[in-house]
């Protein structure tokens, strides 16, 4: 590509940097659409997060990724967040409108948006069980309730850290219930009936991780199962719900969604949903 005082840069922060997808994905949609820009991954340290998001403003940055570690810090130096971020407390896309760092968090809406695609999906009046309480299951929890979900259950290895995201959510969501579990047979057998959705939204079950043990029997053929995690790309949780003939979803289609997303929001252009996709296999072959 040509690169001129035109061309408009967009890009990820992360530490470590090397593992993200989004440069790929992002760029291939820049290239499908024959837009003038450039998305670039910069590795940014904890300590020059605020130098680098001033940098943004300084050097007119039309909008950054934020990954691992920076995700909740980055509020410290931003302008304004929109209200998903004010409830899940952690943004991964910022857009620098006009010098101001506005937060979004795409991770949650990326989630609801691949299950629409696949199951016409929708949370209203539904049980959701998520297993995890770090920064995914936070934004998945939100986005499921702001979309009319019942109930959400989290059920993590932690209790406490399931406990306390349960009760915080119970405040600032009333209209939803929350309960924090651990992952005991026992507790999980009961939150798994009549559940319409279960997410693992731990680290459990990525390269080098161990496996989750789940009483997926207790689940009905109308649940629908996810993984977020996506390296593997078939992980045994996936493969343990086909074989009882659940209906599944890899980690794949909400990096996708959540990069389709952010896409949207930097550019104001509906994104090249299957380029993104395709470059994002690509990565796997
Ligand atoms: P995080 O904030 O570090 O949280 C990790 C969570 O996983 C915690 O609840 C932790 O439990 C739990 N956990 C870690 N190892 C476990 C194990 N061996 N068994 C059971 N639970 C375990 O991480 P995160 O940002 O939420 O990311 C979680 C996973 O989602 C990662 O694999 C990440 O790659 C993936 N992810 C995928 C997408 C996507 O678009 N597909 C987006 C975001 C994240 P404790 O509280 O007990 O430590």
């Amino acid at each position: 590509m040509k690169i001129t005082t035109k061309t408009k840069v967009i890009g990820i922060f992360g530490d470590p940097i090397e593992h993200s997808l989004s440069p790929p994905m992002q760029n291939a949609a820049i290239k499908s659409l024959g837009l003038d820009m450039i998305y670039i991954p910069w590795h940014v340290k904890p300590q020059h997060l605020e130098m680098a998001l001033n940098g943004v403003r300084a050097m007119g940055i039309r909008g950054i990724n934020l990954t691992i570690p920076h995700k909740e810090r980055a509020l410290n130096y931003i302008d304004s967040v929109s209200d998903e971020v004010g409830i899940i407390g952690a943004t991964n896309t910022i857009v620098n409108d006009r010098g101001k760092l506005v937060g979004y968090n795409t991770d949650g809406k990326g989630l609801l948006l691949a299950l629409k695609k696949e199951y016409t999906f929708m949370p209203k009046g539904k049980k959701i069980v998520i297993i995890g309480a770090g920064g995914a299951a936070r934004g998945i929890a939100a986005a499921m309730a702001a979309e009319g979900a019942t109930t959400v259950i989290i059920a993590n290895r932690t209790l406490g850290k399931a406990e306390s995201l349960a009760s915080e959510f119970s405040l600032k969501i009333r209209s939803s219930t929350f309960e924090g579990i651990d992952l005991s047979s026992e507790k999980l057998s009961h939150a798994f009936k009549n559940a319409h959705l279960l997410v693992n939204a731990s680290s459990a079950g990525m390269v080098g991780e161990n496996d989750l043990d789940l009483p997926l029997e207790q689940l009905t053929k109308e649940t629908i199962v996810v993984d977020i995690v996506y390296k593997p790309l078939i992980t045994s949780l996936l493969r343990d719900a086909e074989g009882l003939g659940l209906r599944t979803q890899g980690g794949l289609d909400m990096l996708a969604c959540q990069g389709e997303i952010a896409f949207e929001l930097f550019t104001g252009q509906s994104p090249p949903v299957n380029a993104m996709l395709e470059a994002l296999q690509g990565e796997f072959k």
